[in-house]
């Protein structure tokens, strides 16, 4: 079996699994499984001091259950001010063994890089958040994705020596040659650009890369700008390249970046995930919750249970079951499934074909 095979396959297991039992007779549909592209809970136990026990917060495991959680991207976020001269790789390395000592735990959890989408389980992927660390060392960063990291974002809050950021200082650049050699070479090595906190210039210098190398653009946590005014959302236009690339925006719940103004509730976050799909396609939209990352959580979507409430809304407000389980889960993999072999395709995960096994996503 060829790499891309694997990968399809695994996906295609994903699919049966997330969407089989079929409703039968007066039984409720199963719940809808959610793959999250971005919850900072090695964050909260890494830096805050949150017991590994994972009984608090809007990613407490009990949450995570009762929002039919199939699958956590895990960031190893690496604060710029983490000290004077920034984050380092050795930061890196401790954030990672945090993750690591969770993920094996708690039972839930299946291991990183194991078959995905067990019943009941969550698989788990990694991200770095804002790489700036591995500027001195790109070596490092293979090693990295070689440990499972499919995502590399170029720069949280600040410019670093890859990338400007959608809130650091202005400067005319957006990836710089180091920059772009680091993109370049992320994707090579068969992991992905994340675009969420690069500026608007840095988004499309990776665009562009992204294209030579048929690979998604992914914004893991970004909304639509359209609704909600903030540098750290995506314009329209921004999600239409999204959609081209085959790639995915994962709507964040951070209460500012779905509406400007107070009482923001989860028929704002409905109306966000609506505008993002009537402009990138419901091939295009994703989960990037943020939860666990110092957000403000809208109204009636205060942690991770609550995403059971915001399947039903979508599906009261008129969006097909099958189009929720493509934004809550089905985009999500396909573009985890990236392999940098042209395997994610631009089309869906087949959900026709039901393999009894699937390979390691
Ligand atoms: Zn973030």
């Amino acid at each position: 079996v060829t790499a891309p095979r694997a990968s399809l396959a695994a996906a295609a297991c994903a699919a049966a699994l997330l969407t089989l039992p079929l409703a039968r007779g007066d039984e409720p549909p199963a719940p809808v499984m959610v793959v999250d592209l971005h919850v900072d809970l090695p964050w909260q136990v890494h830096v805050k001091g949150r017991s590994d026990a994972l009984t608090e917060g809007h990613t407490r495991l009990e949450a995570l259950r009762r929002g039919h959680y199939g699958g956590l991207v895990l960031p190893i976020y690496l604060p710029d001010k983490i000290r004077p001269e920034g984050p380092s790789v050795a930061d890196a390395e401790a954030v990672l063994s945090t993750i690591e000592r969770i993920t094996a735990k708690h039972d839930i959890f299946l291991p990183l890089r194991s078959p995905l989408a067990q019943p009941g389980r969550i698989s788990t992927w990694l991200a770095i958040e804002g790489a700036g660390a591995f500027a001195a060392d790109l070596d490092a960063l293979d090693r990295f994705i070689d440990r499972g990291v499919r995502l590399v974002g170029p720069a949280h809050q600040a410019n670093t020596a890859f990338a400007s950021s959608a809130t650091g200082a202005r400067v005319a650049h957006g990836l710089t040659p180091l920059g772009k050699e680091m993109a370049a070479r992320v994707y090579a090595r068969g992991a992905l650009i994340d675009v969420s906190h690069l500026s608007d210039a840095a988004f499309a210098d990776v665009a562009a890369i992204a294209r030579e190398h048929g690979a998604p653009i992914v914004a893991t946590h970004s909304s639509a700008r359209a609704l909600a005014p903030s540098p750290r959302n995506l314009t329209d236009e921004q999600l239409r390249a999204i959609a081209g690339s085959g790639g995915v925006a994962g709507v964040n719940f951070h209460a500012p970046f779905v509406r400007t103004g107070d009482a923001v509730t989860l028929d704002d976050v409905a109306a966000q995930v609506e505008h993002m799909v009537r402009v990138a396609g419901v091939d295009h939209v994703a989960i990037g919750s943020d939860f666990d990352g110092g957000i403000r959580a809208p109204e009636g979507l205060e942690d991770a249970s609550k995403l059971a409430d915001l399947a039903r809304l979508l599906e009261q407000r008129g969006m097909a079951r099958a189009d929720v389980l493509k934004v809550f889960s089905l985009n999500a993999l396909r573009v985890l499934a990236f392999r940098g072999d042209g395997s994610h395709g631009r089309g869906r995960v087949p959900t026709t074909t039901l393999p009894t096994a699937g390979g390691p996503l």
